[in-house]
């Protein structure tokens, strides 16, 4: 990753983090699951509106470190409109890109658009499960789970 590429992603990234999207609770929520992330203290709610297949919208509170804020918030951004097997596609490509070498999930990069920010987690072990827990909430809540931890 070049220098620019590593400051642009840096910024995006504390954007989403002092500015969270789509940073409330949600009446019309009918999914919605608590996550915990015990190694950061990070702790979020996601709430998801289904009809039939598609996220109409989602959103979601919480504490947590920019990391993890920032990852909900681009995750809620990126999910609406999308069916909940697309969301779960999404889920599955944007965990590979935190949890491998880039190099090798260039692929799952160019696929996640916006959310490709979050490849350099990768070096941080500690910091994959702060971007990935908005996503393991989420993936409960369309499961039908009320509850997601990242241990
Ligand atoms: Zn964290």
């Amino acid at each position: 990753m070049t220098d620019d590429l590593r400051e642009l992603y840096q910024e995006v990234i504390l954007d989403h983090s002092k500015r969270p999207r789509n940073f409330h609770g949600m009446a019309e929520a009918n999914r919605s699951a608590v996550g915990h992330n015990p190694l950061c203290g990070d702790r979020v709610t996601v709430f998801v509106r289904v009809d039939g297949d598609v996220v109409r919208d989602v959103s979601f509170e919480g504490a947590g470190c920019s990391i993890s804020t920032a990852s909900a918030s681009m995750m809620t951004d990126a999910l609406k409109g999308k069916t909940t097997a697309e969301a779960g596609a999404l889920f599955a490509r944007f965990h590979q890109l935190v949890t491998a070498d880039p190099s090798k999930s260039a692929t799952a990069a160019a696929e996640l658009g916006k959310l490709a920010v979050f490849a350099g987690v990768h070096e941080f072990p500690m910091r994959v499960k702060c971007a990935s827990l908005a996503w393991h909430t989420l993936k409960a809540a369309l499961e039908g789970g009320d509850k997601a931890s990242t241990e």
